[in-house]
């Protein structure tokens, strides 16, 4: 299997697919509520949530709203006290850091610690300042379009990068940022926010990394992965995270 052949083409069963995700999961038909005003706490929300899992980031973005009530009292703050307090999640002098360079930045370019001013931006102007962000990929800019700046942009995490590779989509070695303007790509927008939280709960319930319980998934006939282990009668490699 080629990365190249394998994404450059829409597979001929998205559509299907989308449809028997959304049959289990519903969250096309009920989306999650999309809470930030400002857009800035989804994207330090997001940055936060970099190599941990959501429960830890939660604690931390928790820990540090209560410290710092507004961004201009975080940014008056030194690096060292922000990063004691969103230890919970993990490479903390890394992402105080960022954070401190990233509310800089805001600073310099909008005259306040916000990330309102891009509303009227068109959507690739936004993605394309926020990956000029320090610390900001691809992933965490999409998250930030799609959840809190309602655009059309799908974030591919581990959890669909791991889907798509199952549904051979996309090759075993694409990385999930090469995903992302695939699945942009082949995805009707409409369905982008229920489509990706679809998935991902997907993956967390049923299609997991290391035991996929494909003997209880509505996908299974559609799904080579399954297919494949029935054949060999073997399990089939784990997937790369
Ligand atoms: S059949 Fe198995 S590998 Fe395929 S989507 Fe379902 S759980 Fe995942």
């Amino acid at each position: 299997m080629t990365t190249k052949s394998r994404g450059e083409k829409r597979p001929e069963n998205i559509d299907r697919v989308f449809d028997l995700l959304e049959e289990m999961w519903e969250c096309e038909k009920n989306p999650p509520d999309l809470a930030h005003e400002e857009p800035l706490d989804g994207l330090i929300l997001t940055l936060l949530s970099q190599n941990t899992n959501d429960l830890n980031r939660d604690k931390a973005f928790a820990a540090l709203k209560a410290r710092f009530p507004s961004w201009n009292s975080a940014a008056r703050a030194p690096v060292e006290e922000i990063a004691g307090v969103i230890r919970p999640a993990g490479l903390a002098p890394t992402k105080s850091a960022r954070m401190a360079e990233i509310l800089a930045v805001l600073q310099r370019d909008f005259g306040e610690y916000s990330l309102r001013g891009v509303r009227e931006w068109s959507t690739d102007e936004i993605r394309n300042y926020l990956l000029s962000l320090p610390g900001i990929g691809p992933k965490t800019a999409a998250c930030v379009l799609l959840f809190d700046l309602g655009r059309p942009a799908f974030p591919v995490d581990t959890h669909i990068a791991r889907f798509c590779r199952r549904m051979e989509w996309v090759g075993e070695t694409t990385p999930p940022d090469l995903m992302i303007p695939l699945m942009e790509s082949w995805v009707p927008p409409a369905r982008f926010l229920g489509g990706h939280v679809n998935i991902i709960l997907h993956g967390r319930g049923i299609c997991k990394a290391r035991k996929p319980e494909c003997g209880r998934c509505a996908l299974s006939p559609l799904c080579p992965y399954d297919r494949r282990k029935g054949e060999t009668g073997e399990g089939l490699p784990l997937s790369k995270e």
